[in-house]
């Protein structure tokens, strides 16, 4: 009987089990860390006495595959979602305040109320929506927008870093251009916001694991793959260390770890090489802080600090695309940072309040266009071996949807590979 191997439980090999485990086929997950979820999960940190996530989250509302997923699990409950959809912004140095509130339908008939775009821009700055829809693959967001005008630093550059983790000056355009296609100009629903109030293992990580254990799937923690042998085009085994798996005549194999080390397995593999770092710094109040809108995040402009998400006593800043403060010590970062949202959150700048800065070097790849056209497909020259993660060839970004999207993906390229064995 067929059994799939899966390498890597983060989202893209949690999901690519769920969907083959649904459908049958025995499953067994390897991972090399003692825990699943790999770049999205919660851990309880000692510094704060707290269970917190590696970096806050945040998905929306034309993320289907995730939301199927989520349903798949029986978590949905555990998301929160915003309805309607608002992107609540402060800019740091002149604390002018707007929303970003797209309505209803696909005609942006929105733009046209003060209220519900940028501060200091009108409709029309908004056509530039349009020269994006039109980028050829080796163009950057800027290559495409306008540098010089008030939407480059309140509203692509934000967008740009959020999604791509890259910035606009070398994002490529095309990939911002999926995102905006699929929410922007589906309407409020498309775009709503939604939380993981409770953590990312509550929702992504912990309910996958159990209901695939209730599949009869196995998983293995601290298993990590060192080497695919391949023979006559087929993997054949796979070796983890001092002990090693044979890979059958009709099981599968999907690979879904980081492209580093897919790249160090399969030396013949193309695979993105650059990657872009995420800055999160955690910070424990003696209180719960409400901000601007009583949203639970808010977009910050003008500054290192990009977006602030709070979650009862903890407030959390994002820096994605981060390469300009990566290398600086902890300590630096909690009080720049601070330094930065003390005023938003109205509290004093000093004491700085307890930290936990987290640092996560290769949180995606560098969604330039370069690296974009590096993305592999899933199906690969071994027969019998997939790809997935949100560095392979989506179409999408390297999100929680490209990387859940590729491993429904990876399931269904080893179904229909299977069936089609059988027939033949
Ligand atoms: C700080 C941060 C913030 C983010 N914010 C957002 C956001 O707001 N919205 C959003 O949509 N996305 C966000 N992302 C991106 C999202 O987290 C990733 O796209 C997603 O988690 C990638 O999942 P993956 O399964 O493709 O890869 P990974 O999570 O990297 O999973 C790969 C797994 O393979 C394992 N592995 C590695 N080598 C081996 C081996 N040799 N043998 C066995 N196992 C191995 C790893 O331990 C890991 O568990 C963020 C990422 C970070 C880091």
């Amino acid at each position: 009987m067929t059994r799939v191997h899966v390498v890597g439980a983060g989202l893209a090999g949690l999901a690519c089990a769920l969907k083959l485990s649904r459908a049958g086929a025995r499953v067994t997950v390897y991972e090399a860390a003692g825990h699943a979820g790999g770049r999205c999960r919660s851990f309880f940190d000692e510094t704060l006495g707290c269970t917190i996530d590696n970096g806050s989250h945040m998905m929306l509302g034309a993320n289907e595959a995730t939301r199927r997923y989520l349903a798949d699990a029986g978590s949905e409950d555990a998301v929160t979602e915003i309805a309607p959809a608002a992107f609540p912004f402060v800019d740091i140095p002149s604390g002018e305040k707007w929303r970003v509130a797209p309505g209803p339908g696909p005609i942006p008939f929105w733009l046209l109320n003060r209220d519900r775009r940028v501060a200091g821009t009108g409709p029309a700055d908004y056509f530039e929506i349009f020269r994006l829809a039109r980028a050829g693959s080796g163009e950057t967001v800027s290559d495409r927008v306008d540098r010089a005008g008030r939407l480059y630093e309140r509203f692509w550059q934000p967008l740009s870093r959020a999604v791509l983790n890259t910035d606009a000056s070398e994002g490529s355009a095309r990939l911002l251009w999926s995102m905006v296609r699929e929410t922007f100009l589906r309407g409020e629903k498309a775009c709503r916001p939604f939380f993981f109030g409770n953590g990312l293992s509550a929702a992504l990580v912990d309910p996958v694991l159990k209901t695939l254990a209730d599949n009869g799937a196995e998983i293995r923690f601290r298993s990590r793959l060192r080497t695919v042998l391949v023979e006559d085009g087929r993997a054949s085994e796979l070796a983890f260390g001092a002990d090693s798996v044979p890979v059958r005549d009709d099981d599968y194999v999907v690979l879904a770890v980081p492209p580093d080390v897919c790249g160090s397995l399969l030396p013949e593999c193309r695979a993105p090489t650059r990657s872009s770092p995420i800055l999160n710094a955690h910070y424990l109040l003696e209180e719960p802080v409400e901000l601007p809108w009583g949203m639970p995040f808010l977009g910050l402009t003008g500054a290192e600090a990009q977006w602030l998400f709070t979650r009862g006593n903890s407030v959390s800043v994002t820096v994605s695309a981060a390469d300009r403060l990566i290398d600086r010590p902890g300590d630096d970062l909690a009080e720049l940072l601070w330094a930065e949202i003390a005023p938003v959150l109205g509290h004093p700048q000093r004491p700085v309040p307890p930290c936990r800065i987290i640092k996560e070097r290769r949180a995606t790849i560098a969604q330039t266009p370069a690296e974009i056209a590096r993305r592999p497909a899933t199906r690969t020259a071994i027969r019998n071996l997939m790809l997935a993660g949100d560095w392979t060839d989506t179409g999408l970004p390297a999100t929680i949807e490209g990387s859940i999207g590729s491993g429904a993906l990876a399931a269904r390229s080893v179904l229909e590979e299977r069936a089609r064995a059988r027939a033949a």
